[in-house]
């Protein structure tokens, strides 16, 4: 093996005129807010091209396009809404259209809801399921022939130390993220002999506004106020009982994205805090 050729390649990349993306193109589902727009941050600093996904107000979203192509990178918006099969296929065409190519997928838009399974509302849990899972099977099934063609792709599933363990209230959120697992493995196993690798990274609890927006909820079904939710419950499980980042979470994904990763595959990494070693 040429260690030598290895740190001499790494010493070269570490200079903002060699930045080990450029020339790549990387869509991330779900980067207006949270940990996909910390992914898309390092992947831009990086030097990929930028395909931003999300909701939110389209002010704060130029805004947000405007901060990432200041890393010198393009950076298109496309806002189609995931829950709709069509619309995750269209999103990666679409990419493939604009930019010949997309070298990375990073699947990461979800939502939550919270709620004992007895009253669990019937639409949350399809709105779970076609969002936290179902899109990331329909992104993949669009971006595997070219990624093929390619002979190189990289697809980066967020999914939770949710696919790893359960914790109550949160059925059809545990059964999406455990199937991001599944989908994680089979697709690395289509991909392997093309170049393409396929994993998910597995967050413990980061503060987001997805993580805001679940403290009510539990409060209210567990019966705590906020601050009982957030020690008790959040961090309860969290041995390091900080909150993840979403630098740490960006910066494990340029790693995945990268050439050093290219034996990496099908793996699920926990992002937790110690969480799943328990
Ligand atoms: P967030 O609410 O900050 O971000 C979610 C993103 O998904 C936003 O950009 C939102 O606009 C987008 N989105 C929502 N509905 C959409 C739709 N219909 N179509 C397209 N995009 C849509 O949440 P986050 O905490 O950054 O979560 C990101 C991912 O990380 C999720 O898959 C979540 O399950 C996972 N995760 C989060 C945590 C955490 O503690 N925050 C822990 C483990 C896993």
């Amino acid at each position: 093996m040429n260690l030598a050729a290895t740190s001499r390649h790494l010493d070269q990349c570490d200079t903002p005129q060699c930045r080990q993306l450029s020339g790549q193109v990387a869509i991330i589902t779900g980067s207006t807010s949270g940990i996909g727009l910390g992914i898309a941050r390092s992947l831009a600093d990086a030097g990929a091209a930028i395909v931003l996904n999300g909701l939110g107000r389209a002010d704060e979203i130029e805004r947000t396009v405007a901060e990432l192509a200041q890393l010198d990178v393009a950076v298109d918006y496309d806002p189609a809404n995931l829950l709709l099969g069509e619309s995750a296929a269209e999103l990666v065409h679409a990419a493939f259209e604009r930019h010949g190519r997309v070298d990375i997928l990073v699947n990461n838009a979800g939502i939550q809801h919270v709620a004992p399974i007895e009253e669990f509302p019937i639409d949350k849990w399809d709105a779970i399921q076609s969002l936290n899972l179902a899109a990331a099977f329909h992104t993949i099934r669009a971006a595997m022939p070219g990624m093929k063609e390619a002979g190189f792709g990289r697809i980066i599933n967020v999914a939770s130390a949710h696919g790893l363990v359960a914790s109550p209230f949160k059925s059809a959120y545990v059964a999406a993220k455990h199937g991001v697992l599944g989908l994680t493995k089979t697709v690395a196993l289509e991909g392997a002999r093309q170049g393409i690798t396929c994993n998910a990274i597995c967050p413990g609890y980061v503060w987001t506004p997805l993580v805001e927006a679940q403290i009510e909820d539990t409060a209210k079904a567990r019966g705590l106020d906020r601050t009982r939710v957030i020690e008790d419950v959040l961090l309860a499980a969290q041995p390091s009982k900080r909150f993840a980042t979403v630098e740490e979470i960006g910066a494990l994904a340029l790693f995945l994205a990268g050439p050093m990763a290219a034996s990496i595959n099908g793996a699920a990494i926990p992002v937790d805090g110690g969480w799943t070693a328990q």
